[in-house]
């Protein structure tokens, strides 16, 4: 009895120490397809160089669509399709233009209107500014103080955060809700210092969620640099004015679509896991760490496992969101044909916190003691490719609705290196330049690896 216990107690470790070696030698060959034949620095060339800005409902964005869809074509999945959606297309216009007003004197400051804000008056808007750190400042100082204002929201990236998107969670509120807040005690304006930790003058734009109850006022994002001086100047001279002027129009919604690429599975063709980032990028550069790395590399992590002529048992898709920058209909879209199509997901990784070196991934909606479990025997896998950081918490704008529709799908964030990203995020330096190859290709690696590991083995430990 003893014995037979022995026996099969070895015969178990036997067995799953050669699952280990199994995969520890299947992730050395995905790295070492990636490191040798990637693809993704180059379609990231294109689609920054060739293509560009691409916000939802432009031209860039469906030229952007059509080329995704021939360059998963290309890789000879077993479908390849789009998902229609209608998205929202606002336009910038011509480049604004905004000016410190010190009595006679104007000095030129870097500006970009927040997306989806409306534009100034034709001739632009000059007024008295009011300099606040918070909504609840907003609140406090009331109507009062703030009517036939603009309202100058300067709360700084508290440095604390060793986390940078934990910084920009905490300070973004002032972009998103400031102007509609504002408005509601009579502001006529919003400018808004730039949600970085960097001194520059790059201005970051972003989105804005205006209040249909409340009057539209124009918004825009403001320099570290121009936020900085124009605080010092209020200081010295409070009766400092500010004119801005910018152009931007909110066109009818327009017709766009989420691209997918698939490797159907051989045992369960109707169970899912999925990679994805998103194919809209704001206008002011070519969208390369947000999102460019994300579809490139969530599109290679598929590329390297077909190109190894793996089979997966679950279906794998590639699926690139659209208008995750402003409207989320991409997201929405996919989650919803999830449902009508009754397909089971489970998991979705996304990966739109930029092409750095890969750390590891989050995780939301596993079991009670998965993350421990999954922690003692796929930690060990990844390791040797620094990218072994299994933590709790992670998920993306794009597949956060697929697990409200569907409940019990995993969301699991690519996690890397995010010390940089807010130095580029939403900016006219988020271009190719910035984003490493090597970066890239490894991130691309570690989305493979874990699209493999789920596929073998589930993530119910
Ligand atoms: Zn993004």
């Amino acid at each position: 009895m003893k014995l037979k216990l022995t026996l099969l107690l070895l015969l178990a470790a036997t067995a799953s120490t050669f699952a280990q070696s199994a995969d520890s030698l299947m992730l050395r060959k995905i790295y070492d397809e990636e490191l040798v034949n990637g693809q993704c620095y180059q379609n990231l060339h294109y689609l920054c160089k060739n293509i560009g800005q691409r916000l939802s409902g432009s031209a860039n964005a469906q030229k952007a669509v059509e080329w995704s869809k021939k360059l998963m074509e290309s890789y000879g999945f077993d479908k390849v399709f789009l998902q229609p959606c209608m998205v929202p297309h606002w336009v910038r216009g011509a480049k604004e233009q905004g000016f410190i007003v010190d009595g006679t004197k104007r000095i030129p400051v870097a500006i970009a209107a927040l997306g989806m804000s409306v534009a100034t008056p034709k001739a632009g808007l000059t007024a008295n500014v009011i300099e606040v750190h918070s909504l609840a400042e907003l609140k406090d100082l009331g109507e009062a103080a703030i009517k036939g204002k603009i309202v100058f929201f300067n709360r700084p990236f508290d440095p604390k955060f060793i986390e940078p998107g934990r910084a920009y969670g905490a300070a973004g509120d002032q972009r998103r809700a400031g102007p509609a807040e504002a408005a509601k005690y009579g502001a006529v304006g919003v400018l808004v210092r730039s949600l970085t930790e960097a001194l520059d003058n790059y201005p970051h734009t972003g989105t804005t969620q205006y209040d249909d109850k409340v009057v539209k006022i124009p918004a825009a994002a403001l320099s570290t640099i121009a936020a900085n001086q124009l605080s010092a100047m209020l200081k010295k001279s409070p009766k400092t004015k500010f004119f801005f002027k910018q152009n931007c129009q909110q066109l009818p919604d327009a017709p766009s679509f989420n691209v997918v690429g698939e490797m159907t599975g051989t045992e369960n063709p109707n169970k899912y896991i999925i990679v994805g980032g998103h194919l809209d990028s704001w206008d002011l550069a070519e969208g390369a760490h947000d999102d460019g790395t994300g579809v490139t590399g969530a599109l290679e992590a598929v590329r390297i496992l077909k190109a190894m002529n793996y089979r997966p048992k679950n279906s794998l898709r590639a699926v690139f969101f659209m208008n995750e920058e402003n409207g989320d209909r991409g997201g929405d879209k996919y989650a919803e044909l999830a449902v009508a199509n009754k397909e089971e997901h489970i998991a979705a990784i996304e990966t739109d916190g930029g092409g750095f070196t890969p750390r590891g991934f989050g995780f939301t909606g596993l079991q009670p003691g998965a993350l421990k479990t999954m922690n003692q025997v796929w930690k060990p896998l990844l390791e040797p490719y620094d990218a072994d950081k299994l933590t709790p918490g992670g998920g993306g704008t794009d597949i956060g609705p697929l697990r409200v529709k569907s409940p019990s799908t995993v969301l699991i964030g690519f996690r890397g290196d995010s010390q940089r990203y807010f130095d580029v995020h939403h900016t006219p330096n988020d271009v190719f330049e910035n984003v490493n190859k090597r970066e890239l290709e490894l991130g691309a690696a570690a989305m493979a690896s874990l699209l493999y590991l789920i596929d073998q083995h589930g993530l119910k430990f």
